[in-house]
């Protein structure tokens, strides 16, 4: 079985390559736990310097990961290069701020020392998308590394070539052999692997459906997992916003990743007064959205990065202009090679539309009428997913308090755009899944943080 390359821009297959056997499988397995003796009792200072060199690597190497990215999975080159930059932002944050996070917890009680001391648990599989295939594997690599655990990864079948790339980034950095390691492989061999003793935990970042997959096999071996799974983020736009500047970050939100993004502005949720102005200023804006060659700079939207996502989402609009939704622009396939799917406006979409209920994941927003603010933050709710929200008022105690106690969601923004920043925590609530990542808090959730009392 091959794993194949495909550039989503022209359909060729680029590369592929064999599927690891379960000899393979075993042997990367084994050598990862066995360097994850050695790893553990690696010096903090000695785990930030390296974390600090791949950084340095990330940026030396800029160019030719991110041609890989666009090449594999058809994001615009700007945003394939920004991509990177991020991870190295990653590794240094983890290497900087790591120490800090590590060190012991000291606890006052009746014995002569006590304390929380932070260790690690060993090799811990993770399972990624393509949709920043560098990204969501460094925000989970740095703190796992930093912190003396050590990393087997499964990326999504489709990015082979970035899956590699990574495992070569921490081995030019001079990062002992086999602490961070790619495995080859389908879905199909994940549920093995999470159940092999060698594995401690388990994260996934990825769709809802395969991470209650995952979670069933990893709560049968008792084993902890952090997932990262779909969302469908509101964004509120109240009748204080200031609409020209809330309608800039609403199109910046939705287009970035050609729409192929979990904390996408998904659905805006107007109220009545300001309905009509906010739609026809972000239709008219969408409608610029430029479509075109991902290494040519001067288009905003590269394709979608398979054939198969823009079939899916074109049925998810036509199946809501169906029941009634305005297409405003956008809702076509255009007649050229390539996964390519227009900036995409769907209007007056209602309760049992597919575009109010499921997650659109791609360059296609839904605009929601809402009476006032009350039935704004009731249709913000109303839906399985807890990922990103955003708010647009010019009231900012207003926009904190709705942001704060009343949206169901793990991150919420007033007056911009979600996003991820490695100080901030970031993950889910409801169906979009637990546990976080980036932060403090992301470094200590495959941790075991250990009470020691000494009398
Ligand atoms: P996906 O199909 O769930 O794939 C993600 C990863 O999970 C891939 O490596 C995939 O492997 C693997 N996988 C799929 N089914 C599995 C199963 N039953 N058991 C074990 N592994 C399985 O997701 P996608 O369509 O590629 O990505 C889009 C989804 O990811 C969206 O819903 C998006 O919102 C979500 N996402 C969430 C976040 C977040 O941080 N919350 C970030 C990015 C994306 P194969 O490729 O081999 O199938």
């Amino acid at each position: 079985m091959f794993l194949k390359s495909i550039n989503p821009a022209t359909g060729e297959v680029i590369r592929e390559y064999e599927e690891f056997h379960s000899d393979e499988i075993n042997n990367a397995i084994e050598a990862n736990f066995q360097a994850y003796k050695l790893w553990r009792k690696e010096s903090i200072n000695k785990r930030s310097e390296l974390l600090l060199r791949a950084a340095q690597v990330l940026r030396d190497k800029q160019e030719g990961l991110a041609f890989n990215i666009t090449v594999e999975m058809g994001k615009n080159i700007t945003e394939a290069r920004a991509e990177v930059e991020k991870c190295a932002k990653v590794c240094e944050f983890y290497a900087e701020n790591g120490p800090e996070f590590l060190k012991k917890e000291s606890i006052q009680t009746e014995a002569q020392q006590s304390y929380a001391s932070m260790q690690p648990i060993g090799p811990i599989l993770a399972i990624m998308p393509w949709n920043f295939p560098l990204w969501q594997v460094f925000r989970f690599a740095a703190p796992t590394l930093m912190a003396g655990n050590v990393g087997l990864l499964k990326h999504a079948s489709n990015v082979p070539g970035c899956a590699l790339a990574i495992e070569n980034v921490f081995v030019e950095a001079g990062f002992p052999k086999d602490v961070f390691r790619t495995l080859l492989i389908r879905s199909s061999k994940v549920e093995k692997i999470i159940g092999d003793k060698r594995i401690k935990a388990v994260t996934l970042t990825g769709s809802t459906p395969a991470g209650k997959a995952v979670a069933a096999t990893a709560g049968k071996h008792l084993k902890k997992c952090v997932l990262e799974l779909g969302g469908s983020d509101p964004y509120l736009i109240l009748k204080d916003a200031n609409i020209d500047e809330a309608v800039d970050a609403c199109v910046a939100g939705r287009i970035l990743n050609a729409g192929q993004s979990c904390i996408g502005a998904k659905r805006f949720i107007i109220v009545d007064e300001v309905y009509d102005e906010f739609a026809t200023k972000f239709t008219d804006k969408m409608r610029d959205i430029t479509l075109g060659d991902p290494f040519d700079e001067s288009k905003n939207m590269g394709p979608m990065a398979r054939s198969t996502f823009r079939e899916d989402i074109h049925r998810q609009v036509e199946n809501s202009v169906n029941k009634g939704a305005k297409l405003l622009t956008g809702g076509y396939i255009p007649n050229r090679d390539g996964a390519y799917y227009p900036a995409t406006v769907l209007g007056d979409v209602q309760e049992g539309m597919v575009a109010y209920h499921e997650e659109l994941f791609g360059p296609v927003a839904s605009l929601i009428r809402a009476k006032d603010e009350a039935d704004a933050i009731h249709i913000a709710n109303d839906t399985v997913f807890g990922l990103g929200a955003a708010v647009f008022t010019q009231n900012i105690e207003k926009g904190q308090r709705i942001a704060e106690y009343e949206l169901e969601a793990g991150c919420c923004f007033v007056n911009d755009f979600v996003r991820s920043d490695p100080r901030m925590p970031f993950g889910g609530v409801k169906e979009s899944g637990y546990g976080r990542e980036l932060s403090h808090h992301g470094m200590m959730e495959f941790m075991n943080i250990k009470g020691v009392y000494i009398k």
